[in-house]
């Protein structure tokens, strides 16, 4: 999980960064992950189905391996489930530990 790439980058101008960003999401190396409420992150693509997990006290993304959520079951009668985002929020271990 990369935090925003213009932090790695100092000193190069934003518009840059975002244009290189786009060149990598459209040749495949990159994906975007959305998170609701935030700038969109970007990590690297064709990893296995996986989901994050943001602690909403440092602000950080983890990644969270496998899916265990059964959502076939909560899609209406008669619709076709094509996907589906889950986000987890709470603590870090570092978090949790000095809550
Ligand atoms: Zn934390
Ligand atoms: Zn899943």
């Amino acid at each position: 999980m990369l935090p925003a790439a213009q932090s790695y980058v100092p000193g190069l101008g934003i518009a840059t960064v975002y244009r290189n960003v786009k060149a990598l999401v459209q040749d495949g190396w990159l994906e975007s992950v959305a998170l609701p409420g935030e700038p969109p992150r970007y990590e690297v693509a064709g990893k296995r189905h996986h989901h994050h997990f943001r602690c909403r006290t440092c602000d950080r993304v983890f990644e969270i391996d496998g899916c265990s959520t059964n959502l076939t079951q909560l899609t209406p009668r008669g619709f076709r489930l094509e996907g589906h985002e889950v986000v987890l929020y709470g603590l870090c271990t570092v978090c949790a530990k000095m809550a």
